[in-house]
């Protein structure tokens, strides 16, 4: 590709809208260009990144058996009824309407269509197991679309769907999903951890996300050093050491006038937060008429609710939902800040730390007021002992082996075991070998596509650009021409290089803009390109050629007539560590 024919798009300033690395540089080096809040276009160097990473996935999903297809983004929202999903899905799922008023839903994920496609195409047991994928774009609605690509409203998924006769080929495809998964993110030079992980809006009953390391993730991850326990923050179960001090005397009322928070209250009480238990009042599961109870759950004052294991608790609203303060004032007199369990009327939840507590301080249930020493047992008799909150770095692990440690990841994809969740919802059904009709077990796989390009640049990038995996540079090589239109030697010794890479199969950006220097060698870098050439008239005029690898920074000059065959051993060299570094994983 010659660079004065080309679409470059390089920024030379930092863009301000831009809160993390990857954004920043996506931007800069004329891989995306945002037209709406979430939604991007991928311009041509971008795209050439993006079908790296699309090839390789493919590979490894075909190298597993699964077969490509590709379904509609746009979707009737009848299917979504007869899943459930129609109603339950939140405001992501973008709700439309066609010429005749036929209702449609555009596609968050697709595990409607595709069991609407593997009720109608599979026809018998013998067919099975069945593995099928599609690389696809997908719209949610986001809240909060930012980032860039990481939390796009519009992003690219490749999402696979098992159908099976039983479990176990349900297991045997999930364990070669997660090993494709870990190939594939291996390949694509990525640092990451396969997690256990919550199942969400999917559903479906195991999971695992895989996560990236790295401190722009939106995601915690917890993961043992004395074992191979990892989870996502909002599954990670806590363990509890702590014995419950003997009660002292009985409680009484101190005034905490002002005290909206914790920590407010524990500086009024010249005590610790630890000391102080934190009480919000969430809302439980909506009956048919669409009403709920106003549930409390306590808290260690210093300690985090976990919105998803708390949602989980039977009766609560899942996702969590939190009682409004007019709602909070109406039911126990007092607002958020004078709130605890003593006196409340309705039903309690404690943390199984929160438990542990004794003698300590809580809200009065009346503003300006809390009370000290107070007791569970003695002071709270009806009370429900879960885990509700976060784990917290030296917390014991689960597995009962090792500190947890946290970490930042962000979430490049996520396997599913969904069992008969949608092919007993759709009647997705086949016959066994007495003839009897039963619902296929499924299971869902997807990688955020797009996003694993900006996970990757947040692992790999210096502060003259990005340094990308061999597997997904744009370019392989770049041709550097200093002043050709000057120097015809220059102009003849770099179309000759070009030619030749070229003809072997080399992906070669060829700088022939006649720009200066430092802005083509800048160019160059900041688009991460592995190898880097400069063909210039000082080193011509020795017999050489100067080498630069963008990721090493090491420089050499080689003879003009040695720089060929050198880049095509280093080029395939890299492809050849690209396509089977998976294979010692
Ligand atoms: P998140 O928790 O980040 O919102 P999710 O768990 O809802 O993601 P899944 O339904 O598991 O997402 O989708 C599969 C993959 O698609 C995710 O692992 C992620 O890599 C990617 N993905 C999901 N939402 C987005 C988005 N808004 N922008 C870009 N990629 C996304
Ligand atoms: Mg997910």
């Amino acid at each position: 590709m010659r660079t004065s024919r080309y679409l470059l798009s390089t920024l030379k300033e930092n863009p301000v809208e831009a809160a993390v690395v990857s954004h920043r540089l996506m931007l800069r080096a004329g891989l995306i260009r945002q037209i709406a809040s979430g939604l991007y276009t991928w311009l041509p160097t971008g795209l050439r990144v993006l079908h790296k990473v699309e090839q390789v996935i493919r590979e490894e999903m075909n190298r597993k058996g699964a077969i490509e297809l590709s379904m509609p983004v746009v979707q009737p929202a009848d299917l979504w009824r007869e899943s459930g999903r129609y109603d339950k899905y939140g405001p992501e799922l973008c709700r439309l309407k066609d010429r005749k008023q036929n209702e449609f839903v555009l596609g968050p994920t697709h595990e409607e269509v595709i069991t609407a496609i593997g009720r109608s195409e599979i026809k018998s047991a013998r067919q099975l197991p069945l593995n099928l994928y599609q690389i696809q774009t997908k719209f949610r609605d986001e809240i909060r679309p930012r980032f860039g690509v990481m939390r796009g409203r519009e992003f690219i998924m490749k999402d696979a769907y098992s159908f099976h006769l039983d479990h176990d080929s349900l297991d045997k495809t999930y364990e070669d999903m997660y090993d494709a998964y870990s190939r594939i993110f291996t390949r694509l030079g990525l640092d990451f951890r396969p997690v256990e992980a919550d199942t969400g809006a999917i559903g479906g009953n195991h999971s695992h996300e895989f996560q990236v390391l790295a401190d722009a993730g939106e995601d915690t991850i917890a993961y043992s050093d004395g074992s191979d326990y990892a989870a996502n923050i909002e599954m990670a179960e806590t363990i509890e050491t702590a014995e419950r001090p003997a009660p002292g005397p009985d409680y009484s009322k101190a005034p905490t006038p002002g005290c909206h928070s914790v920590d407010d209250a524990a500086a009024a009480l010249s005590i610790t937060a630890d000391q102080v238990l934190k009480s919000l009042i969430v809302r439980g599961e909506r009956d048919a008429e669409g009403k709920y109870e106003l549930i409390m759950c306590c808290l260690k004052g210093n300690q985090e609710l976990n919105e998803v294991k708390a949602g989980k608790v039977p009766g609560m609203s899942n996702p969590l939902e939190f009682a409004t303060d007019e709602e909070i004032a109406a039911f126990t007199g007092s607002h958020p800040g004078s709130l605890g369990p003593v006196g409340f009327k309705g039903r309690i939840l404690v943390d199984k730390a929160a438990e542990r507590m004794g003698n300590f301080a809580c809200g009065a249930n009346e503003d300006g007021y809390h009370l000290i020493n107070v007791n569970w047992d003695r002071d709270i008799k009806d009370y429900e002992v879960c885990d509700l909150r976060n784990v917290e770095e030296g917390d014991l692990s689960p597995d009962g082996k090792g500190k947890l440690h946290l970490r930042k990841g962000i979430e490049v994809g996520q396997i599913f075991m969904l069992g008969k969740k949608y092919s007993e919802a759709m009647n997705a059904v086949v016959m066994d070998e007495n003839g009897k009709s039963i619902p296929m077990e499924m299971g869902c796989y997807g990688i955020g596509v797009t996003r694993v390009v900006a996970a990757a640049i947040e692992q790999h990038h210096d502060e003259r650009g990005i340094i990308w995996p061999d597997s997904m540079a744009p370019f392989e090589v770049s041709i550097i021409a200093i002043k050709p239109g000057r120097c015809p030697q220059v102009h003849a010794e770099a179309e000759k290089l070009y030619a030749e890479l070229e003809a072997s199969g080399i992906e070669v950006l060829y700088d022939d803009r006649d720009e200066r220097p430092g802005v083509m060698f800048a160019d160059a870098e900041l688009i991460g390109v592995p190898h880097i050439i400069t063909v210039g008239e000082k080193s011509l005029a020795n017999g050489e050629i100067e080498y630069k690898n963008r990721r090493s920074g090491e420089k050499q000059n080689l003879k003009v007539s040695e720089i060929a065959d050198f880049i095509k051993a280093k080029v395939a060299a890299a492809r050849e560590h690209a396509r089977t570094c998976a294979d010692k994983h």
